[in-house]
């Protein structure tokens, strides 16, 4: 899996800045989370990886892809840049199986149909949903549905995953027994992975390493002990702190 390396990115809306010179580097295989108040610019920086958004200046590449090279010119539109995406609302199409959705992303992928029968079988028993493959959306709890998004997600291995508060839907029950199986399940595909969310014991508990990010700035990049333990910015603390 390749490494993700956004540099100096800036985005502006209206005049009014969002993102100031954001810098991060995702290893290989590494869980990455962003984490911070709402507002502060955590989607608006995924949305610029995923091509959804285009900074206004920096750069944004995966490997030796250059996703985004500072000029419009240049840029991977977002079908390229071979990322899976996962956001707060599942989207999974109503009318669709759980099987036909997560053909689709296969289909448009101009996989064949036979290996898209073995994908699909294979990622829905990583994600425990096998015996549910002719189910509608509507048949399925909010769990299970996150689950098939995730599955949707990762079906066609995509080089680089991105989650943007994918646990906010569901019940604090559910979530936690989610976090444990989302866990498991990076651990298991081994997929470099983006995650998005203001919960600070959703990220100290799955990631490897959190940056914590305020007002388009990232405050602090470093391990969950290391921002516990060591707050760069009284700001940093206060934000760890305040919901523990
Ligand atoms: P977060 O995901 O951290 O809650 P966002 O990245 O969604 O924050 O938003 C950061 C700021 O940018 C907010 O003030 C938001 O209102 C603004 N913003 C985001 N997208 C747009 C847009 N398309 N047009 C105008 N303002 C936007
Ligand atoms: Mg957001």
């Amino acid at each position: 899996m390749p490494e993700l390396v956004v540099e100096n990115i800036k985005k502006s809306f209206h005049g009014t800045a969002v993102l100031e010179d954001v810098n991060f580097t995702v290893a290989d295989g590494e869980f990455f989370t962003l984490l911070g108040p709402s507002g502060c610019g955590k989607s608006t920086t995924l949305s610029c990886v995923a091509g959804l958004e285009t900074p206004d200046s920096g750069t944004i590449r995966v490997g030796d892809q250059v996703f985004f090279d500072g000029t419009r010119r240049s840029t991977v539109p977002p079908e390229g840049r071979n990322l899976g995406l996962v956001f707060q609302s599942y989207a999974l199409w109503p009318h669709m199986t759980v099987a036909d959705n997560l053909a689709l992303p296969l289909k448009l992928r101009k996989v064949t149909k036979g290996e898209q029968r073995r994908l699909i079988d294979d990622v829905l028993t990583k994600v425990d949903m096998a015996h549910l493959r002719d189910r509608y959306p509507h048949q399925l709890s909010g769990g299970q549905q996150q689950r098939v998004a995730l599955a949707r997600g990762i079906v066609y291995s995509p080089g680089v995953l991105l989650l943007d508060e994918p646990l906010s839907n569901l019940d604090a029950k559910m979530r936690d027994q989610a976090r444990v199986w989302l866990k498991d399940l990076q651990r298991e595909v081994g997929i470099t992975t983006v995650y998005v969310t203001h919960d600070q014991v959703e990220a100290m508990s799955l990631s490897d390493r959190i940056a914590v990010f305020m007002h388009g700035h990232l405050q602090q990049v470093g391990t969950p002990t290391e921002i516990y333990e060591t707050p760069a910015t009284p700001e940093v603390a206060g934000f760890i702190g305040r919901c523990n």
